[in-house]
């Protein structure tokens, strides 16, 4: 029968690990007690070392789930360790050492917290133990006090009355010296099994007590229970002399304790001996918990069995209903997610093709290009001498003023030198890093935080060590047209469409915003009078401001702050600024269209020799040429690199980089799949289980 004891114990572990409903529990042995009932000092006897937290003050604030396994020692392995299943860290040899880590799990529960429910699980593999399950439980606090409060005794109090419930086997640990009738572990008890059907009662500090009295309280005529009282003398004295002799290696005390309640009750032998039929010491009480545990364990059997099966077939079901029965593993899944990192990766960069990387510099050139035109030649008062110059068939290009020939080789070295290789470099590493962004954001990447920081983190790293080289390059390879521009028949052809369709679609862009200027003045009669109004607004500003000039240069007063002489009334300063923006997009408007007009003539169509005539074709022949060969070199030193290092990085960062635990933990982030992996766990733990519940079943 040992056998069957030992075997629903594995059970109950694998049970344990798995979220088991009531109707799974194995019973256990539960141990309560008031506070300094001797509660430790008995579990430490049956273990044979001291391994509890020890101290006044709520040292247990979890159960602790104590799982004993009789363990024969095998041949070079520690013969008794402890091990906690959940946190990882392997056989502890060290007493000590298991003590530190239950204070350290206890004390990691908040305080406002009091007690958590959460138990400990701390599983003993010892020659010297029998093979039993106990629960120590926070004791009962009888006297509340400042630090233990009132809300804290009843905490405890329904901690306890959780565990006690059926089919569990309660120890109910009083003190001798405490009078029973005080007992709140028999109080608990007895509220639950009234006839001490499943209760064993256990007193300690006999040696406190007068034999007799002793004896008397072991009798258990006053509070009767069917199990019975075990009485003991649990005090560890004298072993800290021999600890402190031998170190961490502390011998088993389970036997100095026999020895002292030997001598101890056999000293008091006419009220303790054999014929008195009363049950006293520690290894009487480890061979009745044995006793109790077994037979409550075998008359559970079937009952669990029934359980395991009906639980089994219900997770049968729900994974052939969910899942199709698919098995996943975390390790399947990590390597799916990094396939799939890889397509997504390879079918986004897909676009970033040289005519596409062109045409984005092309757009960026564009931008500067307008800029450049707008602060040389829009704003020049001259502007309309060039379109007359053009639009007169009698004038040669080579006979143009050389005021014009400069002004375009200023704009063109403005475009040629305006940092190219570091802002094309700029504008490709962005669309890079956007691609990136976009890949980390989508599914299933959204469940692993961690994970996308460290793509992002390493992407950026590739891109970083490349970009002052590939800028530097860039730069270097549009040098040549910082000096001179060669401009062929065909380029400029296609020059001046693109400057024909930039165009246009400025004008489009300051009519639209004309539109919506009037809009808000109300009709176009209004905005014709505000843009009247404007203009005469901002001639006498301008008047006003030319004789503030000649005063301060003739040293008069130039204080003056009288009115404009308008009826400043009639418009209300919000409209002044719109009327002000009207007036500057309809006044560009009157350029562009000009300018447009230019383009399209017979003059701008003729050739590059009109250079300084048509500079806006011009300037767009040189943005063509420059985003031209930044796009080529980008290719070779920015993106080509990219596109081989990254996908590299995921092999040897993401994936090689894993432990066990960290492909598990990641995993399990995606909820999807771990909800699937829980499921399937607990669907073979369960199988597992009702192979071993039947079998034993059959015997
Ligand atoms: P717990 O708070 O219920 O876990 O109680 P402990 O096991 O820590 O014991 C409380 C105090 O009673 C400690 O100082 C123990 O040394 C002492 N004690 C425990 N068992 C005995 C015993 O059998 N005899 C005597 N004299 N003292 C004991």
């Amino acid at each position: 029968l040992m056998h069957l004891t030992r075997k629903l114990i594995e059970i109950r572990s694998i049970l344990l690990s798995i979220d088991q409903s009531d109707s799974l529990k194995l019973p256990s042995i539960v141990v309560i007690g008031s506070q300094s009932s001797g509660k430790s000092s008995v579990l430490e006897a049956i273990v044979g070392h001291e391994f509890l937290p020890k101290g006044n003050n709520m040292v247990t604030r979890r159960p602790i789930e104590l799982t004993l396994i009789h363990a024969p020692a095998a041949e070079g392995n520690a013969a008794e360790y402890g091990e906690f299943p959940a946190l990882g860290l392997g056989k502890i040899t060290d007493w000590k050492e298991i003590q530190k880590t239950l204070v350290e799990l206890n004390q990691a529960v908040p305080a406002e917290e009091c007690v958590s429910d959460k138990p400990i699980d701390l599983r003993i593999h010892s020659p010297h133990v029998p093979d039993l399950t106990l629960i120590d439980l926070p004791g009962y606090v009888q006297i509340s006090s400042l630090d233990q409060p009132e809300e804290l005794k009843e905490k405890i109090a329904n901690l306890c009355d959780r565990y006690i419930k059926e089919p569990n086997i309660i120890l109910a640990v009083c003190a001798a010296n405490v009078d029973l009738a005080n007992s709140p572990a028999l109080r608990a008890s007895r509220k639950v099994d009234p006839l001490g059907l499943r209760t064993i009662g256990v007193i300690t500090k006999m040696d406190l007590v007068d034999p007799e009295a002793g004896a008397m309280i072991l009798q258990g005529n006053r509070y009767p229970l069917h199990l019975g009282y075990v009485g003991v003398v649990c005090k560890p004295t004298g072993l800290s002399a021999v600890r402190a002799h031998l170190g961490s290696e502390t011998p088993n005390m389970t036997g100095a304790v026999m020895r002292r309640e030997e001598d101890y009750f056999g000293a008091h032998r006419e009220h303790f001996g054999k014929s008195s039929n009363i049950m006293v010491g520690t290894d009487t009480l480890r061979k009745r918990l044995m006793d109790v545990l077994e037979s409550s364990m075998a008359s559970s059997l079937h009952s669990i069995s029934n359980a395991v099966q009906l639980e089994l077939e219900d997770a049968q079901y729900q994974f052939k209903v969910q899942y199709n029965d698919r098995r996943i593993t975390a390790e399947s899944y990590v390597a799916e997610t990094v396939d799939q990192l890889k397509a997504r990766f390879k079918e986004l960069t897909a676009q970033f093709t040289k005519p596409e990387i062109r045409s984005k510099l092309k757009g960026m050139l564009d931008e500067k290009l307008m800029d450049i035109l707008e602060q040389l030649y829009w704003s020049d008062k001259r502007v309309e001498e060039l379109t007359a110059l053009g639009n007169d068939p009698k004038v040669k290009p080579e006979e143009v003023d050389s005021y014009w020939r400069y002004k375009l080789d200023a704009a063109s070295s403005l475009l040629t030198k305006s940092g190219v290789g570091r802002d094309s470099t700029q504008l490709v590493a962005d669309g890079l890093r956007g691609l990136i962004e976009s890949i980390a954001s989508g599914e299933p990447f959204n469940y692993h935080p961690q994970t996308v920081e460290r793509i992002i983190q390493f992407s950026h790293a590739i891109l970083r060590e490349r970009l002052g080289v590939a800028a530097d390059q860039v730069e270097n390879c549009i040098k040549p047209y910082k000096y001179e521009v060669e401009v062929e028949d065909r380029e400029w052809t296609t020059g001046r469409d693109k400057a024909q369709s930039l165009f246009e679609n400025e004008v489009k862009m300051c009519q639209d915003k004309l539109v919506e200027i009037r809009k808000k003045v109300g009709g176009s009669r209004r905005l014709s009078n505000l843009l009247e109004y404007v203009r005469s607004l901002e001639e006498q500003e301008r008047q006003r401001s030319l004789q503030r000039i000649a005063r301060l240069k003739s040293g008069e007063d130039v204080d003056d702050d009288r009115p404009l002489m308008l009826d400043s009334y009639r418009y209300s300063p919000a409209v002044i600024i719109d009327g002000r923006q009207a007036l500057a997009y309809s006044n560009r408007l009157e350029v562009l269209k000009l300018r447009l007009a230019a383009l399209k003539s017979k003059r701008c169509r003729a050739g590059p020799e009109n250079d300084v005539l048509c500079p806006e074709v011009f300037l767009n022949v040189v943005a063509d040429k420059l985003a031209y060969t930044s796009a080529l070199f980008l290719n070779i030193e920015l993106l080509d690199h990219f596109l081989y290092q990254f996908p590299r990085e995921i092999d040897s960062r993401l994936m090689y980089d894993l432990d066990r635990k960290e492909i598990a933990k990641f995993a399990r982030e995606n909820p999807t799949i771990r909800d699937h992996l829980d499921l399937q766990e607990r669907k073979d733990k369960l199988e597992e289980v009702s192979e071993k519940t039947l079998l034993l079943c059959q015997c």
